[in-house]
């Protein structure tokens, strides 16, 4: 008889809250603007690369690093459009989306009794990840309306058991786009603190209104200490694909390489193949890529302004919060629940992405990457609550 089936390490780790609201969803018949990912076709002119990899024999593993044409692709980017010099050798490694670029980093970098400060609504998966390596998160909130945080709050959150800065930008769920000034303010407190960052950075091609993404690694002095996870899925809308990377020091990128060979190995051969060659396309494909989820954000703005949902413009990602209408005293759980299943449109509470502070409680979390169409009805639905 086994005393005890499950390892303590899963201890209250529930299903994720886009998994659980998207089998409500479908079970309700309800239009889903709940879980993040396109409800249309991504980049169709990367399928023939990919096919053309299969065809001619690129079939068996891959290096565990990945293969060489994209991690030099990847650093052909980084160095075009933010002007930083990554070695491909050394500094980047390719992973089963960006999920096991950061489950691979933090188990390799964290360990019980190292803290991690994270900003909250925090992005599902860093939290648990933390949680699996034993570590102890600590938040700073971001404030709605312009989810801004407060310096003095960070500077008060580092102990000396603080290991790592864990950044989203542009952020998950809230849309925030972070100014060079606040990127300043946590590169000096790393630098003050000798912290690590660890950066998700997978809608680093989302921004809007012509607001420039800022790679905190791109900061005086804060390569060597920060690790850019990225993610081909959001950046080509194929996220089905799972193809991401992690970005970093060779000392660190060693360290990552140590868990993800243990992890996945490596990653699907014909998709790299095919990534290398979208990296090559970038410059072409970003502007029509941009204009399209620009005008999407748009539509469901003006969308929401036709009902008692009071949104938050977002500057980046596919994203917005919105605060919910005072009726019955429902807070945002209920109302995600009601909305699914009386107005058939699926939303995300985000209450769970807060550690610390209440506001969760009066926002839910809309996907913009979807047809107009999913829109407008969608936000339709929202209008009957
Ligand atoms: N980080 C953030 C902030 C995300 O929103 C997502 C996906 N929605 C991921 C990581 C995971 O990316 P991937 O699908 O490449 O694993
Ligand atoms: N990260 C996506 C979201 O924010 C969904 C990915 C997932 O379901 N794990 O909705």
């Amino acid at each position: 008889m086994i005393k005890k089936l499950y390892a303590s390490r899963i201890d209250g780790m529930k299903e994720s809250i886009f998994s659980t609201m998207s089998k409500l969803n479908n079970e309700y018949k309800a239009i889903n603007l709940g879980q993040g990912f396109p409800d249309f076709d991504g980049a169709k002119w990367i399928f023939d690369a990919a096919c053309e990899a299969m065809k001619s024999g690129k079939n068996q593993y891959a290096p565990a690093a990945g293969i060489y044409s994209l991690r030099a692709a990847i650093a052909k980017v980084y160095e075009q459009y933010y002007d930083l010099h990554v070695n491909p050798a050394d500094e980047i490694t390719i992973t089963a989306g960006a999920t096991e670029a950061l489950y691979s980093t933090i188990n390799a970098l964290i360990e019980p009794g190292d803290e991690v400060i994270l900003f909250e609504p925090v992005y599902d998966s860093h939290l648990a990840d933390i949680l699996v390596a034993g570590g102890t998160p600590k938040f700073v909130t971001l404030h709605a309306p312009d989810f801004s945080f407060d310096a003095k709050e960070l500077e008060e959150t580092v102990t000396n058991r603080t290991k790592m800065i864990l950044l989203n930008n542009p952020h998950n769920p809230t849309g925030k786009v972070y100014s060079r000034d606040e990127l300043g303010i946590i590169a000096d407190c790393a630098k003050r603190n000798n912290l690590l960052v660890l950066s998700d950075e997978v809608y680093e091609f989302l921004t809007f209104d012509s607001t420039p993404h800022i790679p905190i690694a791109s900061l005086p002095g804060m390569k060597e200490r920060t690790i850019t996870i990225s993610s081909t899925g959001k950046t080509f809308g194929l996220t089905g694909w799972k193809i991401g990377y992690a970005v970093a020091s060779p000392e660190l990128t060693h360290a990552i390489m140590s868990i993800h060979q243990w992890t996945t190995f490596a990653v699907n051969t014909p998709g790299q193949h095919a990534m290398s060659y979208a990296f090559g396309k970038l410059e072409e494909y970003l502007p029509d890529f941009k204009a399209l989820y620009e005008q999407k954000r748009d539509l469901m703005l003006a969308e929401l302004a036709k009902t008692k949902f009071k949104a938050f413009k977002p500057l980046g990602s596919y994203f917005m919060m919105v605060e919910i209408p005072d009726i019955h005293g429902h807070e945002a759980q209920e109302c995600a629940i009601d909305l699914v299943k009386r107005c058939k449109v699926t939303t995300v509470p985000p209450e769970m992405f807060y550690g610390k502070s209440n506001e969760g409680k009066r926002l839910l979390r809309l996907c913009f990457a979807k047809q107009d169409q999913t829109i407008i009805d969608g936000i339709g639905n929202m209008g009957k609550y």
